[in-house]
Formats: C-alpha cells, sequence, structure tokens
C-alpha cells in the first residue's frame, strides 16, 4: 500500500468514528423521546390544573353529603321520639316543629349535593381522560429509553473495534505524515485528511481556487498539500 493509500484508509477510519457518534448522539429514538417528553410535560400540567380545579368542588361535594347524612339521623331520631312520645301538647308541638325544619333543611341540603355532584362529575372525567392519555405515552417513553439505551451500547461497541482499527491504521503511517495528519485532525475534527471532489475540498466543503487545483494536481508524490481553509491534508 501507498503512503496515500494508508492516509486515505486513516481518514476513512477518521470519518467512520466521527459518524457513529453522529449516529449516537442523533437517533431517530431520541427525537421522538424529546417530543414526548414534551407532550408528557404539557399533560402533567393539564392534570395538576384539572386536579386543583376538582378538589375545591369535591370538598365541598363531600361536606354536603356528611351535612345530609347528619340530617337525615336528626330526622329518624326525632321520628322516633314523637311516635314513643308520651310528652304533653306542648313538647310534641315542639318536636314537631324541629321535625318539620330539619326536613326542609335535608331537601336543601341534596339539592345542594346533587348540584356538587353534577358539578364533580365532568371534572373527574377531564382528570380520568388526560390520565387515559397519558397512560400509552408514559408506555412508550419507556420503551423509547430501553430503545435507545440499547441503541446506544450497540453503537458504543462498534466505536471500540473502529478505534482499534484506527490505531492499526495510524502505526502503518510514517511517524512525520502521521504528526501532520492529526495536528490538523486535532484542529479541525473528523478527520485529518480530505479529498478534492469537483474542485471542494470535501472535509470543508470550500471550492478550491484554480490556482490551487492545479498546485494539487502538479504536487509531487507524497507531499500532500494542506487546505488552505481547513488544514487538512489533500489527497491526490
Ligand atoms: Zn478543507
Amino acid at each position: 500500500m501507498s503512503e496515500t493509500d494508508d492516509l486515505r484508509a486513516l481518514m476513512e477510519a477518521d470519518r467512520w468514528i466521527d459518524r457513529v457518534t453522529g449516529q449516537k448522539t442523533h437517533l431517530p429514538e431520541m427525537v421522538e423521546l424529546t417530543a414526548l417528553e414534551g407532550e408528557l410535560r404539557g399533560l402533567l400540567k393539564s392534570l395538576n390544573e384539572a386536579q386543583a380545579t376538582l378538589a375545591p368542588v369535591r370538598t365541598a361535594y363531600e361536606e354536603a353529603q356528611r351535612e345530609g347524612d347528619r340530617l337525615r339521623t336528626r330526622a329518624e331520631s326525632l321520628d322516633k321520639t314523637l311516635s314513643n312520645s308520651t310528652a304533653n301538647v306542648r313538647e310534641l308541638t315542639a318536636l314537631q316543629t324541629e321535625l318539620q325544619h330539619v326536613r326542609e333543611l335535608l331537601e336543601r341540603s341534596d339539592d345542594l349535593e346533587l348540584e356538587h355532584l353534577m358539578a364533580v362529575e365532568p371534572l373527574d372525567e377531564a382528570v380520568s381522560a388526560i390520565k387515559a392519555t397519558a397512560q400509552p405515552a408514559v408506555a412508550r417513553r419507556s420503551g423509547l429509553q430501553g430503545a435507545i439505551a440499547e441503541l446506544q451500547a450497540s453503537l458504543d461497541d462498534e466505536l471500540v473495534a473502529l478505534g482499534q482499527q484506527r490505531t492499526e491504521r495510524a502505526s502503518a503511517l510514517a511517524p512525520e505524515l502521521l504528526a501532520r495528519y492529526e495536528g490538523a485532525f486535532t484542529r479541525v475534527g473528523t478527520s485529518g485528511a480530505a479529498q478534492i471532489v469537483a474542485g471542494h475540498c470535501d472535509g470543508c466543503r470550500i471550492a478550491l481556487s484554480p490556482l490551487d487545483v492545479d498546485r494539487w494536481k502538479g504536487q509531487p508524490e507524497g507531499t500532500f498539500m494542506t487546505c488552505p481553509e481547513c488544514g487538512r491534508l489533500l489527497l491526490p
């Protein structure tokens, strides 16, 4: 293999590593997860709001229920006292007046309880609906998290293998040339060499001047001029 071939092999190895590293941080599953997490945050906010709206209405409903129970118990007790009573007329009249009053209160209390119940129901349904919407999203989220972890682990394995291959390819180069390559690589990343494709450096995409293209074409074997823009070694 020529020096150019060795250099190209190292460039390809670095470009592979760059591609796989990019894949690792740009998985389509990650895009979906980000969108899903945004959606879940919105649902959580709606849920909190719906629950905050529901709480006082439910409390009022429960209070009305308790008041109804209290009045019913009181009415039953008065009823019993009246039917078993041996009291005089004045006391009986007083008991009947109170019973009448308790029954009126109970009627109003029942109306109120029903009113509160009707207010609770749609709010309860709103809370349930939000939970029902969130449920599959939560399941999808954990599915995506698992898939991402798995994919990243397999890409990490691939990166280890590519790293070994890179080390082997780098060791095939003469130290001086490797130093030039690594210098450019450290400065600009991705790879330390590039090719000219249709008059452009395929490392930084800049168009080379006709003069530079002529220089590149005429360079003696094994000299490797650098790209005037990114400084990568330009392969013949
Ligand atoms: Zn360039």
